[in-house]
């Protein structure tokens, strides 16, 4: 059998591209691409030659029967998307486990994704965090979504569009209150931008834009731990308990 190769790709600046990425994508029989005239443009500044095939979230059912049978033959398949690292929030789910229940090799070959590297850089913790990925876009869905979330220790990750960010921040506060927050705009690209603080904060910069343009990351800071005490009632009972036992 062949082997399926999990390439990340930059999210912007074509330069962070990794030297194993570049020459996987030029040994493989087939890159399959979620949208190959986007693609070309890094193939083409890597001089990349390799043949490509579509493989994208409307047709990926059909596609990965066939490429799971090209692989099958013995075919080196490289799996791509628009950005960053294949699957995450992108498709190729059915592909890669289809592959791994037929036994075929997966090979991930790392690189960029936009929540890591934002999160790097927000300064809010980064010990334990949370990948909430697209949150849901009706408001009702919304709401129920961000408060069965709203009790994690965690710091959140939301990917969101720069159209519904504004929404997604102000029902934020509504959920969480004003935790501090960090959102990163347009990541290794020309107009990089980190706005951090409160979310009132970053609600505020962004209503006094006249539009909002570019891909985001919302980053929210986890709910505080609960200072360790105990409340006067508590004690109350624990003397009298106390008492009794003497
Ligand atoms: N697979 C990608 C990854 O590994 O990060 C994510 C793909 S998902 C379809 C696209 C979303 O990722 C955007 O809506 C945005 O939330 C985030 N994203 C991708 N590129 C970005 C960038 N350059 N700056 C900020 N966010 C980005």
């Amino acid at each position: 059998v062949g082997t399926l190769y999990i390439v990340a790709t930059p999210l912007g600046n074509l330069e962070d591209m990794t030297f194993r990425a570049v020459r996987i994508l030029k040994e493989v029989d087939l890159i399959a691409a979620e949208d190959t005239r986007h693609s070309k443009k890094l193939l083409g500044h890597y001089g990349i030659t390799t043949p490509t095939i579509a493989c994208h979230e409307h047709n990926e059912a059909v596609k990965a029967h066939d490429l799971i049978q090209r692989l099958e033959k013995g075919a080196t398949i490289a799996l791509i998307s628009d950005a960053g690292t294949p699957l995450i929030s992108d498709p190729g789910y059915r592909l890669v486990s289809q592959a791994g229940e037929k036994g075929i090799p997966i090979v991930p070959v790392p690189g960029c994704n936009a929540a890591i590297t934002g999160l790097s850089a927000s300064g809010l913790p980064t010990d334990t965090f949370v990948f909430l990925g697209f949150p849901p876009r009706k408001q009702g869905r919304l709401n129920t979504f961000l408060n069965d979330t709203a009790h994690h220790k965690a710091t959140l990750i939301f990917y969101e569009s720069p159209r519904r960010v504004i929404r997604l921040i102000s029902s934020a506060i509504d959920a969480f209150g004003d935790r501090q927050a960090c959102l990163a705009r347009e990541l290794t690209k020309q107009y990089e931008e980190f706005i951090r603080g409160p979310l009132s904060v970053l609600l505020s910069t962004l209503e006094s834009r006249e539009t909002i343009k570019g891909e985001c990351v919302l980053f929210i800071k986890g709910e505080d731990e609960q200072p360790i005490g105990l409340s006067a009632e508590q004690m109350q009972t624990m003397i009298i308990e106390g008492l009794n036992q003497n």
